[in-house]
């Protein structure tokens, strides 16, 4: 079907564990050969046969604007033509910083790094360095990068291999990690019952998106916010899939919920790899060289990430009616996706938040990552397999959210449902 694909990936294999460097590139649940992809522009993909596709995965969220986004390239190009990285102080990370803790209501410093799992890593250490206190609270299904402490129940890439955690994360690493149920806030105030004094934070999804899209439910986001704050413990939202994302403002401004520390990844970077974490000032001021918490990074802030990622919030600033397009386009998207479901008769549960969301295949409503578990994961691997042969590119995981970009338009979401109604007459056959 996809030769040269094929071809690749047989040489991947052989030098690169499992031939990619992300286990969830690999196809491994809905099974096949993963696309080599060598090209894009806007919503469309082109795979190393020539082959096109439209883009549901944007690269697991940073291309908010569809790729090759001309503002963002012309910056990158630029920025290169005086240097990849100086290890000096530059312009470009003053620019961002004031970007983001302009946009982001919670955050009032900022520090930059080169993913979202450091992100997250060094936000829960800085939690950690501040309060004095050591165990952390993480959801079940929630995912916030591959650092030791997270991986207990942490969703899509892990959860989509049917592991609880990974050998060589040992189980002094997990121990200071306690695990409450999505959407309940019940269980974290059991966890603080417990174990009170000793919990730095809670970190959470606001919108989860890594057990494929699971919005909070009303009033779960306040309840995280006043438990943690009766009981001096720091709340911190992992947006790196969120942040820019939901709003230009997070999921913090979209639901009202100010956390103490924000973890930024995806959009943040507009496609290059940039991370960021930030909060109020009395708590990053903890961080070194004006406080004691070390971390640090020899790329951090680097010219060609910190040049995307201001191309990105740049546009984002300049488009007021941005996430309102994208909430009519994803509106669209969900009436033609249930009215092909309902005319099939085929048990579902849609979820969307703006311009992320999730078809999952089961009869119950999903909260939690019990409830995504229960879909029928053989069912979404052929309904991937019916859409990637119609041209459509769906995240290879029933645990993983799909993205709109401004670059999808009417057209693409037309061809995405007449795919669909086929698509759904061949799975159900
Ligand atoms: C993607 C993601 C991460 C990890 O970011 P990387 O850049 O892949 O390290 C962390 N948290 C959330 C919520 C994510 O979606």
């Amino acid at each position: 079907m996809s030769k040269s694909s094929m071809a690749l990936y047989e040489r991947a294999r052989r030098v690169i564990p499992g031939g990619v460097n992300s286990p969830v590139r690999a196809f491994g649940a809905v099974g096949g050969t993963p696309l080599f992809l060598r090209s894009a522009s806007g919503a469309w993909v082109e795979d190393e046969d020539g082959r096109r596709y439209v883009d549901y995965v944007g690269s697991w969220g940073p291309m908010l604007f569809g790729h090759a986004e001309p503002s963002i390239v012309e910056a990158v190009a630029d920025t290169a033509q005086r240097s990849t990285s100086f290890g000096a102080p530059v312009r470009l990370e003053v620019e961002m910083a004031e970007l983001v803790t302009e946009m982001v209501p919670s955050v009032e410093m900022v520090r930059m790094v080169n993913s979202g799992t450091e992100a997250a890593m060094s936000a829960v250490r800085l939690a950690r360095g501040f309060t004095g206190r050591g165990k952390i609270v993480k959801f079940e299904g929630n995912y916030h990068g591959h650092a030791d402490f997270f991986l207990a129940a942490a969703g899509s890439g892990v959860a989509t291999f049917g592991r609880p955690g990974s050998p060589g994360v040992p189980l002094s690493a997990i121990r200071d990690t306690l695990l409450a149920r999505y959407n309940d806030a019940a269980s974290v105030d059991r966890l603080f019952e417990a174990h009170g004094d000793d919990i730095a934070c809670v970190i959470v999804e606001p919108v989860a998106g890594n057990m494929g899209c699971v919005p909070p439910e009303p009033g779960f986001l306040e309840a995280l916010r006043s438990l943690c704050s009766d009981r001096g413990a720091l709340l911190l939202f992992d947006e790196v899939m969120t942040g820019f994302r939901v709003a230009s403002g997070g999921a913090q401004a979209r639901y009202g919920v100010l956390p103490d520390l924000t973890a930024l990844g995806k959009v943040l970077g507009g496609g290059l790899p940039a991370g960021a974490y930030g909060g109020r000032r009395e708590i990053m001021a903890h961080l070194a060289p004006s406080g004691p918490v070390y971390q640090a990074g020899t790329l951090s802030g680097n010219p060609l990430a910190m040049a995307a990622g201001k191309a990105a919030l740049t546009r984002i600033l300049k488009d007021a009616a941005l996430y309102d397009r994208l909430e009519a386009l994803g509106q669209k998207l969900e009436e033609g996706v249930r009215k092909n479901l309902r005319d099939r008769n085929l048990p579902y549960c849609f979820a969307r938040v703006g311009s992320m969301g999730t078809l999952f295949f089961t009869d119950r409503r999903v909260t939690d990552y019990e409830g995504a578990r229960s879909c029928d994961m053989a069912r979404y691997a052929q309904y991937f397999h019916a859409m990637l042969k119609r041209g459509i590119y769906l995240p290879p995981s029933q645990f993983e959210a799909f993205f709109l970009s401004s670059a999808h338009g009417d057209d693409e979401i037309e061809q995405t449902l007449a795919a669909q109604r086929e698509a759904l007459a061949e799975i159900h056959a």
